[in-house]
């Protein structure tokens, strides 16, 4: 693909990618499926993995910004898209003409829907989200007749439809929290009120990822799938993502930058957090913070060499890390796996996450702009 040798790269699967979409609306079969591609697809790249998620079966798409859902529009994607992260003065006029649709949480963002329609002649899509208990975005119950009156009042007048009644749980990844059968509960009184306001929304919706995979009571009729499209499992307690048939669509692969001999007690990286317990190998691994490779694996995240796991030795730099060889050879520009879906015996992205003390999310999510993506679209569509 590129003339050149990459230093690292993200082997982007897009067939894993496609095939994932298509075991998840397996689990879902009677509600559509919203594949989330925000944050970059979860850095795995927004573009190619919404045209592949459209190939396989997605009909709606999820961002975060109205500008990554514009990004969308700019690139031909036609069909339709959520986006919900709203701030007051967004670009609520691009939204209306783009066809989007937008979430709206309360007063003041129905205020600036109603204002954009007016304002280019069209009615917005608009989503009334509702706070079953997350205590993030959402509109608080107490104040929900009040919102879903005034959007029955624009709808009525034709400057807007409202689309759709959702919400988002705050505990879906921790199976059998209190949390989960509570938001359930609001959430069925909150659609009960919306109908009683005279809505009749297209879609309601509140799973997420671990919701679509344990929870098919809370389905609906559309189910919006991030963390499991990618083939990364939302939490240990939901599972491993070959339970549910995914695969891990990112492949962190680097070339080693360096391979030497070193006596016993040499201190390795900043800080000396490590020193060689007798002589033995060195491998330079090319990546570092400002790639992504969390700090806080300093230490204990797992990397693949030939065909061994090793573990950073000392801390992880901005640019690179060392592995302790343990005296075996290895050469300069060897590839070396830090995750992947772990069938070639590499360490996944769970496992950094457990390395690192964070989630599998924020593994791929935050893989820097520094690693070029390479996107495979071959094997089976
Ligand atoms: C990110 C996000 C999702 C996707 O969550 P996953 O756990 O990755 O499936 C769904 N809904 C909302 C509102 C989100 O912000």
């Amino acid at each position: 693909m590129n003339a050149q040798p990459m230093r690292a790269r993200a082997e982007i699967d897009l067939a894993a990618y496609r095939s994932n979409i298509r075991a998840l609306r397996a689990r879902a079969p009677r509600s559509e499926l919203m594949a989330v591609v925000k944050a970059d697809a979860y850095g795995h790249g927004m573009l190619p993995c919404a045209r592949a998620a459209r190939e396989a079966g997605a009909t709606w798409l999820g961002t975060a910004t109205p500008e990554e859902a514009l990004a969308l529009r700019a690139a031909g994607d036609t069909g339709r898209v959520l986006c919900w992260l709203w701030t007051p003065g967004g670009p609520w006029r691009e939204a209306v003409e783009a066809d989007l649709d937008v979430s709206v949480s309360g007063l003041w963002a129905l205020r600036e829907a109603v204002a954009a329609a007016r304002a280019c002649g069209r009615t917005a899509r608009v989503q009334l989200k509702i706070d079953t208990g997350l205590g993030r975005s959402g509109c608080q119950p107490h104040d929900w007749p009040e919102l879903t009156t005034a959007a029955r009042a624009a709808e009525a007048e034709g400057v807007i439809a409202v689309t759709g009644v959702w919400s988002h749980f705050a505990c879906a990844d921790e199976p059998g929290h209190p949390s989960i059968a509570a938001q359930q509960s609001v959430y069925r009184e909150a659609l009960a009120g919306a109908e009683r306001a005279g809505l009749r929304p297209e879609v309601r919706h509140i799973a997420n990822s671990a919701a679509l995979l344990t929870l098919p009571e809370s389905h609906y009729d559309l189910v919006r799938a991030g963390i499991a499209t990618y083939g990364v499992s939302p939490s240990p307690e939901v599972g491993h993502p070959a339970d549910f048939g995914l695969r891990g669509v990112m492949t962190l692969a680097a070339r080693l930058a360096g391979v030497k001999r070193v006596p016993g007690g040499h201190g390795v990286s900043y800080g000396h957090r490590y020193t060689t317990p007798a002589e033995t190998t060195l491998a330079l691994v090319p990546v570092g913070y400002a790639d992504g490779i969390p700090r806080h694996a300093s230490g204990s995240g797992p990397v693949l060499v030939g065909g061994k796991w090793r573990t950073v030795a000392g801390r992880v730099a901005m640019d690179q890390f060392v592995v302790d060889l343990n005296g075996d050879h290895a050469e300069a520009g060897e590839e070396v796996v830090l995750f992947g879906p772990g069938d070639g015996g590499e360490p996944t992205a769970e496992d950094w996450a457990h390395a690192a003390g964070t989630i599998g999310y924020e593994i791929v999510t935050r893989i820097g702009a520094r690693v070029p993506r390479v996107h495979r679209a071959d094997g089976p569509a």
